[in-house]
């Protein structure tokens, strides 16, 4: 089949969706769909599968068994604004080709981020990357918002007094905070993109990047809705055990070696087999789903 039209991408491309306090994404462009995954995969497996369900059927079937490839048929472009922080940890994903607005070039716009009140906490005591789940409360915040809006306000002064003196702009702009807005056109395929979304919806990822993952995703939904459906049954919603957890969970369910005809017990004892920091990751996964 020609080029693939999906109804839904069409409905939002260029349309701008908010993230953060002044950043958005949008979708400037799409290639291929649930469509072309599946037609990309018959390439390999030959014509039949035919209808809406075995389609579906398909698609889960490749991503569940990381037959990866028909996923990178389908390509997504955005236009994304967003901080130059979350731009540092947006660029360690290679896979993908982007064109970023050049501070050579152009006069950086006076576009700061400042964190809302309920996104500015302590250091975490557990998570040496993170911060408290706990927000500081709303005067505390408010004090730090207005320290952060004093201290932008300083910086894009001295850069503008600086290009107003002839200062060229590649050198007025080095002073510039992490929290300057950025631009970027971002292109990727499906395949890598799950990639990336994996990581960045993570909780370990920093928040402020899962609000940028959390829209892309709902835009890769409308693109290929089939293909995102399974991607949040067998990667997002997936917890995986390793060796020894799995044989601690065969041993509280009673399974053992079914070909040698033992129960977990049998197999793995009547003991827990592991301990410690490694027993609370495993608790931690059967409660919460977490990975760890
Ligand atoms: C929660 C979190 C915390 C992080 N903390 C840090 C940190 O403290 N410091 C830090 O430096 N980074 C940090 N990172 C970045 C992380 O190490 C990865 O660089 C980033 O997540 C990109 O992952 P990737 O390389 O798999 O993705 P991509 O670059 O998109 O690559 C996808 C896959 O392609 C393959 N690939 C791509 N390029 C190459 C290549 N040149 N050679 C071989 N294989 C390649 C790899 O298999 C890779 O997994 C963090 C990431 C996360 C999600």
């Amino acid at each position: 089949m020609a080029h693939c039209i999906v109804e839904e991408a069409e409905a939002i491309l260029d349309r701008e969706f908010a993230v953060l306090d002044k950043g958005f994404i949008r979708l400037v462009d799409y290639l291929g769909g649930d469509e072309r995954v599946v037609e990309a995969a018959r390439v390999s497996y030959g014509k039949g599968t035919k209808s809406y369900r075995e389609d579906a059927g398909l698609i889960d079937y490749l991503l569940r068994n990381r037959h990866t490839s028909p996923f990178e048929q389908v390509q997504l472009t955005f236009h994304v604004k967003l901080p130059i922080f979350v731009a540092r940890q947006w660029v360690r994903h290679r896979t993908a080709r982007l064109n970023e607005i050049s501070g050579r070039y152009s006069v950086m716009k006076d576009d700061f981020y400042i964190p809302a009140p309920a996104d500015i906490a302590l250091q975490s005591r557990d998570n040496k990357q993170g911060r408290s789940a706990e927000p500081l409360d709303a005067g505390e915040a408010e004090i730090i918002r207005a320290a952060f809006s004093a201290s932008q306000e300083r910086a894009y002064t001295g850069y503008t007094s600086l290009i107003d003196g002839g200062i060229a702009r590649e050198i007025a702009r080095i002073n510039l905070p992490l929290s300057l807005y950025t631009e970027w056109y971002w292109q990727i395929d499906l395949h890598n993109l799950f990639h990336f979304l994996e990581l960045r919806l993570d909780r370990h990822a920093q928040k402020e990047i899962r609000c940028y993952a959390e829209i892309i995703l709902d835009i890769s939904k409308k693109v290929a809705p089939l293909c995102c459906q399974s991607f949040e049954r067998h990667i997002l919603g997936a917890v995986s055990f390793s060796r020894e957890e799995f044989a601690e969970l065969k041993r509280r369910l009673g399974r053992g070696d079914r070909a040698a005809g033992k129960t977990g017990a049998e197999t793995n004892g009547n003991t827990e087999t592991l301990s410690g920091k490694a027993l609370e990751r495993f608790e931690e996964k059967l409660q919460n789903g977490t990975q760890g």
